[in-house]
């Protein structure tokens, strides 16, 4: 792998495959270069469910709890009457729970993808944690529609399509949590091979 690239993990949680999502987010991945270099399906144990989320990872589980803080203050809720408790970790550990529930609920598929900078490329691609907020023309964007509250309410994770690593760390600890070395291949993409050679021959002139 070539110094720059980067691998990533993605993941159709079970609602991308029961809404027949699953071509259409492999499709856009493809279609701005990236490469697809390992794919599986598979139904999650809780203990592989509960490596990928980890406990241990104060800041993700803080995280999820700022993010329901932040939704609730937008629209005015208290965080105490609905979920007994105001503190970004208790209310993280809450959604914790849910997610692990859901990513083990039925089969996904889980890919990495390569590239440079893919890590940022693909989590561009997949568009803000919040439905609502996702931004046209993103997965989520154009195929979601939920919030923190709605979510909570219903006692779930947001339902958001797809997990896809945050940061290179991340995506280093989940890509070797969810693949062998000998289930990621190497090839090239056409792109990545000379275009003038392959338009006009080998020595670029006809
Ligand atoms: P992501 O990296 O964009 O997927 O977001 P996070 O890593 O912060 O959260 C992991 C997953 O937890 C999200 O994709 C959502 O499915 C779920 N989630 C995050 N924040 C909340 C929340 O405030 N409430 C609920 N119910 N689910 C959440
Ligand atoms: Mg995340």
């Amino acid at each position: 792998m070539d110094k720059l690239e980067e691998r990533t993990l993605v993941i159709l949680k079970p609602h991308t495959l029961t809404r027949g999502l699953v071509g259409e987010v492999i499709h856009r991945l493809e279609n701005v270069g990236l490469k697809l270099v390992g794919i599986k399906m598979i139904k999650v144990s809780k203990e592989l469910a509960d490596k990928h989320y980890p406990l241990s990872r104060q800041e993700f589980i803080e995280g999820m709890g700022k993010k329901t803080l932040e939704n609730y203050a937008q629209l005015g809720v208290d965080p105490v009457k609905e979920l007994k408790t105001a503190d970004a970790y208790e209310i993280g550990k809450l959604v914790r729970q849910w997610l692990v529930k859901m990513i083990t609920a039925g089969p996904v598929i889980a890919m990495v993808w390569q590239g440079p900078s893919a890590i940022e490329v693909v989590r561009k691609i997949v568009g803000h944690t919040l439905p609502s907020k996702a931004a046209p023309g993103t997965i989520r964007g154009d195929f979601s529609y939920d919030s923190s509250y709605l979510a909570n309410k219903g006692k779930r994770a947001i339902k958001n399509l797809i997990h896809a690593s945050g940061n290179l760390d991340e995506a280093n600890y989940e890509v070797s949590l969810w693949f062998k070395d000998n289930e990621l291949y190497q090839y090239s993409r056409d792109m990545e091979t000379n275009s003038i050679s392959r338009l006009f021959g080998k020595n670029g002139k006809d």
